[in-house]
C-alpha cells in the first residue's frame, strides 16, 4: 500500500508535542488561576469531544438542542482535535469497517498506528474511496459546521492559544495561558482522546462481542469522561451512554442525563442488551 507523509499534521503535532512538553516543565511558575483554567479547559473540551463529536454527531445517540450544540462546536473547536465532519467522518469509517484496512486507525497495524502513527500518513486512496460513501448528509446540512470546517485551520488555534492567553492575562500570566492552559491541556487531551483508538482496542475485558477488538477499560473512562466502556459502545454503538448503565465513570452520559433534565436533549437512543459475556466468553447472565 503506498503512503505519503501528512505534512501539515506532522507541523501540528510536533508543534503540540514541542510547546506541550515545555508546558510540563512550566508549571510550577504558572499561576494557581492558570492550572485551575487549563483543568477546567480540560473538561470542558473532553466532554465536548465525548458528547459532542462523537454521542452526538457522529452516533445521533440523542439530540442536543441548538444551545448545547454551539456549546460543543466551540469547546471541540478549542481541543484542536479536527473539525467536526472531518472527526465524524474518520469516526463513521471506524465504527464501519473496525480493525479492518479501510479503518483509519486499523488496531490490527500495531499499538503506535492506532494510538497516533496514522494521523502522520496522507489516507491511502482505498479509505479516501471508502470516505466518500459514509452518509455525512446530515452533517454537510449544517451551515455552522461547514464553516468551521471551511475555517478550521484559522478559527482552532484562536480559540485553543488564543482564548487561555487572553483569560490568563487577565492576573499577569499570558506565558501560562499558552504554555500550560494552551499546549499543554490540548497534548493532554489528545492522547486521552487517541487512547480509545489504541489502549481501548487492546487490553481489557469483551463481555459484549467476543469477535471484536475493543475492550472495556475502566481506567480510559477516568482520562476520557465515560469513553473507555469500548466493547460495549463497538457492539450499541447508537447508546447515548456508551456503556451498559450509568453505575460506572462516565461523565459524558451524566452531563447527557442531566441536558436532558433541563431540556437541553432529547430523544436519548437506549440500546436493547442482549447477555453479556464472562471473561470465558461465555453468556454470565441472562437479561
Ligand atoms: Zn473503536
Ligand atoms: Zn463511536
Amino acid at each position: 500500500m503506498k503512503v505519503s507523509l501528512n505534512k501539515s499534521n506532522i507541523a501540528v503535532m510536533s508543534m503540540i508535542h514541542l510547546f506541550g512538553i515545555a508546558g510540563i516543565f512550566y508549571v510550577p511558575q504558572a499561576a494557581t488561576s492558570t492550572i485551575y483554567l487549563a483543568i477546567i479547559l480540560y473538561f470542558l473540551t473532553g466532554l465536548s469531544i465525548t458528547g459532542g463529536l462523537h454521542r452526538f454527531w457522529s452516533h445521533r445517540s440523542y439530540t442536543a438542542k441548538r444551545p448545547l450544540q454551539l456549546f460543543y462546536l466551540f469547546f471541540s473547536t478549542m481541543a484542536m482535535v479536527g473539525s467536526t465532519i472531518w472527526w465524524c467522518r474518520d469516526h463513521r469509517i471506524h465504527h464501519k469497517y473496525s480493525d479492518t484496512e479501510l479503518d483509519p486507525h486499523n488496531a490490527r497495524r500495531g499499538f503506535w498506528w492506532s494510538h497516533i502513527g496514522w494521523l502522520f500518513f496522507e489516507k491511502p486512496a482505498a479509505i479516501r474511496e471508502a470516505a466518500k460513501k459514509i452518509p455525512m448528509d446530515d452533517l454537510y446540512g449544517d451551515a455552522l459546521l461547514k464553516l468551521q470546517h471551511k475555517y478550521y485551520q484559522w478559527i482552532s488555534p484562536v480559540l485553543a492559544l488564543g482564548v487561555p492567553v487572553a483569560l490568563c492575562s487577565l492576573w499577569n500570566d499570558p506565558i501560562g495561558g499558552l504554555m500550560v492552559a494552551g499546549f499543554l491541556r490540548i497534548m493532554l487531551k489528545l492522547h486521552a482522546t487517541l487512547s480509545i483508538n489504541s489502549f481501548a482496542h487492546a487490553w481489557g475485558r469483551k463481555p459484549y462481542r467476543s469477535d471484536i477488538l475493543p475492550v472495556e477499560n475502566h481506567v480510559l473512562s477516568l482520562f476520557a469522561h465515560g469513553e473507555g466502556y469500548h466493547n460495549f459502545h463497538h457492539a450499541y454503538q447508537y447508546d447515548w451512554k456508551a456503556s451498559e448503565n450509568l453505575k460506572c465513570l462516565n461523565l459524558t452520559a451524566w452531563l447527557i442525563w442531566f441536558c436532558e433534565k433541563i431540556g437541553l436533549a432529547e430523544g436519548l437512543k437506549e440500546a436493547k442488551i442482549r447477555a453479556p459475556l464472562d471473561n470465558m466468553g461465555l453468556v454470565s447472565k441472562t437479561s
